[in-house]
C-alpha cells in the first residue's frame, strides 16, 4: 500500500477543488435556510450508517465530505433557521465561519507567550471588557461559554474569600466553607460549578423571587442575616442579567450594595443580558453588572458569534491570576524568543492549550461594528415585545410571565381545562411545533403552569415569522383541544 509522507492532500488540486465546493455548498445551504424545515430528526437508515466502526483504510476527503452532506447537515439542530427560538441560542455568522476555518487550517493554540494569537484574544478581550463596562485593570479570559465562565468565575470567588489557602490545603481545611447566594432562576451551571469546586450544593441558598421573576433582595439580605447568626460566613451572591428562563434581570445595583455592605463577592451572570449594555435605549436594565467583582458574558448567543464563546473577566486581576497559575519548568517565560511576555492566557483559567476563538470574534465584530449589534438587540426586544401585544389581542394565547428582554412565555388555552389539561396539551403543542419544521420553540414550567417558551435571540428573524408561528400555534392548538 502507499504510505504518505504526511497528512497533508495528496493531490492538493483535487483538495482545493473540494473546500472551495463545500464553501460553496454551504452558503447555499445558509442562503436558503429560510425555504426549510426548521429541524427533522435524523432517520433510523441515516443512524445506521452512522454506526460503522473507524475505517482502516483511508476513504479519502470527497467520500468524508459526501458522507457529511447526506448523513450530517440535514439533520442539524436547526439553530441558524429564522424561526429556532428553543433555549438560547445564536445563529451564527459567515465571517465567524470563516474566522474559524482560517483558525484551524491555521492550527493555533493561544496558551501564551510571544504570538500574534495572544495578542488578538487580548484584543478582543479589550473590546468585550467596554461593552461590559469594566475597569482597565481587570483581567479576562475567553473561554468555551458561560457555564465555563461562571465556574472561573465562582473558582476565583473561593479563593479570594476563603480564610485559608484553598489552593494548598484544599476545603477540607474548613468545617463549613462560606455560602453562596443566587435567585431560583439561576442559571443550573451556578450549582454545577459550585458542586465542581468541591463546595457542594449545600453551600448554594436558591432566593425566592418576586412576580417579576428577579431576586427577592429583602429575603436576600434575611437569609444572609441568618447565616450570619448561625456562623456561617456569606460568601458571595451571584446576580442573573437575564435569566434562562423569563429574561428576567436581577436588580444588579442592590445586589452590589450588599456585597459591598457585607464584604461578599459580587458575581454577574451575563450570559443573556451582559451584550443589552451596547444598547443606548436598554443598557439602564442592566445597570450595577459593571460593579460586579467578576462577570461572565455569552458571545454565542445574542452576539452570534459562532461556537463556542464566551468570556469572563474578573475586577482584580492578582486574584484571578493567584487562583490559577502555575509554571512548571518547561514553561518557564524569558524576556526573548516565543515564550516571552508576562501575559499567559493558561494563567487564568483550568485550560493550557486553547483555539484561537478570538480570530472569530475579531473578525465578526469588525465586519459588523458595535452599533449593528445595538441595533441588533433592540431589534430582538422588540420582537418580544410585539409577540406578547399579539399575545394580548388573541383571546386563546396567554402571557404567562412578564417581559423583560426577548424571552416570552406563554400557552394555548381554549379555556375551560383545568391545569393538568392545560399542561397536557401545550407540552404536546411543543412537540408538534417542533416536528413540524415550521418553527422550534422550547419550554418551561412556571409555578406549575407548562409554557410553550421563545428567546427571540436570532439575528435573521423578521416580524413576518410571528405570523407564520402564531399562525402554526392557533392550527395546532385548535386541532389538540378537539
Ligand atoms: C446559556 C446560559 C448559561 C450557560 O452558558 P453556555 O454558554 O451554554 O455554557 C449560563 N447562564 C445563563 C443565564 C444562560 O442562559
Amino acid at each position: 500500500m502507499w504510505k504518505p509522507a504526511s497528512l497533508d492532500p495528496e493531490n492538493w488540486e483535487e483538495m482545493r477543488k473540494l473546500v472551495h465546493q463545500a464553501v460553496d455548498d454551504s452558503l447555499d445551504y445558509l442562503e436558503s435556510i429560510r425555504d426549510r424545515a426548521v429541524w427533522q430528526p435524523a432517520p433510523e437508515d441515516v443512524l445506521q450508517q452512522l454506526r460503522t466502526p473507524a475505517p482502516v483504510d483511508p476513504q479519502g476527503a470527497r467520500r468524508a465530505y459526501d458522507d457529511f452532506v447526506s448523513l450530517v447537515r440535514p439533520y442539524q439542530l436547526g439553530n441558524c433557521h429564522p424561526r429556532f427560538w428553543g433555549w438560547y441560542l445564536g445563529g451564527g455568522t459567515v465571517i465567524g465561519a470563516l474566522g474559524e476555518f482560517l483558525a484551524t487550517l491555521e492550527n493555533s493554540s493561544v496558551a501564551g507567550g510571544n504570538h500574534i494569537g495572544v495578542q488578538v484574544e487580548k484584543q478582543v478581550l479589550e473590546w468585550c471588557r467596554q461593552i461590559v463596562g469594566f475597569p482597565e485593570e481587570a483581567s479576562g479570559l475567553l473561554v468555551s461559554g458561560a457555564s465555563m465562565g461562571n465556574f472561573i468565575g465562582l473558582a476565583v470567588a473561593r479563593h479570594a474569600m476563603s480564610a485559608i489557602d484553598v489552593r494548598t490545603q484544599g476545603l477540607a481545611g474548613l468545617a463549613f466553607p462560606g455560602a453562596f447566594y443566587t435567585s431560583v432562576e439561576a442559571h443550573s451551571s451556578v450549582q454545577r460549578a459550585l458542586e465542581l469546586l468541591g463546595l457542594g450544593s449545600r453551600c448554594l441558598r436558591k432566593v425566592r423571587v418576586t412576580e417579576t421573576y428577579a431576586i427577592d433582595t429583602g429575603e436576600l439580605q434575611r437569609m444572609i442575616n441568618d447565616d450570619r447568626a448561625a456562623g456561617i460566613h456569606p460568601w458571595g451572591i451571584i446576580g442573573t442579567a437575564g435569566t434562562t428562563n423569563t429574561g428576567a434581570v436581577d436588580d444588579l445595583t442592590t445586589l452590589a450594595a450588599i456585597c459591598r455592605n457585607e464584604k461578599m463577592w459580587f458575581h454577574v451572570d451575563g450570559a443573556i443580558g451582559a451584550i443589552v449594555a451596547l444598547s443606548p435605549a436598554h443598557r439602564h436594565v442592566v445597570r450595577g453588572m459593571e460593579e460586579a467583582d467578576s462577570l461572565t458574558m455569552d458571545l454565542h448567543k445574542w452576539m452570534q458569534v459562532p461556537f463556542e464563546a464566551g468570556c469572563v473577566f474578573v475586577r482584580q486581576r492578582a486574584y484571578h491570576r493567584d487562583t490559577f497559575t502555575t509554571t512548571p519548568e518547561y514553561l518557564e517565560r524569558h524576556a526573548r524568543g516565543i515564550s516571552a511576555g508576562d501575559f499567559w492566557l493558561s494563567d487564568y483559567g483550568p485550560q493550557l492549550s486553547r483555539g484561537f476563538r478570538a480570530l472569530k470574534i475579531w473578525l465578526t465584530i469588525k465586519e459588523h461594528g458595535l452599533a449593528r449589534y445595538a441595533d441588533l438587540v433592540d431589534r430582538c426586544i422588540s420582537l418580544a415585545q410585539k409577540f406578547s401585544v399579539r399575545l394580548e389581542r388573541t383571546a386563546e394565547l396567554k402571557l404567562l410571565a412578564p417581559v423583560a428582554l426577548n424571552v416570552v412565555c406563554f400557552r394555548y388555552d381554549p379555556g375551560g381545562l383545568r391545569l393538568e389539561a392545560l399542561n397536557e396539551l401545550n407540552r404536546e403543542l411543543v412537540i408538534r411545533l417542533q416536528e413540524s419544521g415550521v418553527a422550534v420553540p422550547s419550554y418551561t414550567t412556571l409555578e406549575g403552569r407548562f409554557c410553550v417558551r421563545v428567546a427571540f435571540a436570532n439575528h435573521r428573524t423578521r416580524l413576518e415569522d410571528l405570523d407564520i408561528f402564531i399562525a402554526a400555534v392557533l392550527g395546532l392548538g385548535a386541532e389538540l383541544s378537539r
